[in-house]
């Protein structure tokens, strides 16, 4: 029946999640454990210490992302400002962005707008969104739009990086789907979850060799 075929698909998509999450996982585990062993044998420690470090803030990076995915609702939820969200985040992004010779440029149409959220939550989507903009970009501007419409806040981060092609875009938010040698692939599925739990959407706009625009969509108060 109708209802055994979800369950199968489910419990085959969750099979799929825990063999891409194993690989994941496995990949830097054999990294350092290989290193651990020629350290043992005292050669060239230094380096393999700084590899295995990077391998184990890879492992904790995918386990604390795949934690926000697996724990869903049970937050508490109070009414904070966009453009205060907005400007912590930017505060604390802005000494990476100028190491990239990136400005980030913030512009509200108003700067009244409320939102009932978690205020952690939110500000983890714009760290992940912005993180993303800085890394496909070598110098130029972020520009971050905020405005309102039907009731919503709409947040767009336009970045000047070499956009997506058609393929690419559709593998955005897949698990582990990354470019980066150093990515997890689970930050905008992270987003996604997010913004969703929070009643909202995100759209993405690319050119290639132009750049991408990120919309965040939220109800207001
Ligand atoms: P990660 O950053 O760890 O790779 P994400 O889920 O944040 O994982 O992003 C997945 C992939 O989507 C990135 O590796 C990159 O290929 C693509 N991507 C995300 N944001 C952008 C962007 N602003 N411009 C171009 N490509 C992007
Ligand atoms: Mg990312």
């Amino acid at each position: 029946t109708e209802n055994l075929l979800i369950r199968s698909e489910k419990l085959s998509m969750a099979g799929q999640l825990a063999a891409g999450i194993a690989h994941e996982i496995r990949n830097p585990l054999t990294s350092i454990k290989g290193f651990f062993q020629l350290i043992k044998k005292n050669e060239h420690s230094d380096l393999f210490y700084k590899i295995i470090e990077e391998e184990l803030s890879k492992i904790e990076q995918i386990s604390s992302e795949l934690l926000i995915l697996a724990k869903p609702h049970s937050e508490v939820r109070q009414s904070h400002s966009i453009y205060q969200l907005i400007e912590d985040v930017t505060f604390l992004l802005e000494s990476q962005a100028i190491i990239k010779n990136i400005i980030i440029k913030t512009n509200y149409e108003n700067t009244n707008m409320k939102i009932q959220c978690e205020d952690t939550k939110i500000k983890q989507v714009l760290i992940n969104l912005i993180k993303n903009a800085i890394e496909v970009m070598d110098s130029g501007t972020i520009n971050i739009n905020v405005k309102e419409k039907n009731h919503c806040a709409l947040i767009s981060i336009t970045d000047e990086g070499n956009g997506m092609s058609e393929s690419s875009l559709k593998k955005l938010g897949e698990p582990f789907y990354t470019t980066k040698p150093k990515g997890t692939g689970l930050g905008l599925l992270v987003c996604y979850k997010i913004i969703e739990n929070h009643g909202g959407t995100i759209c993405v706009d690319s050119t290639l060799g132009q750049g991408t625009t990120f919309t965040v969509k939220l109800p207001l108060n």
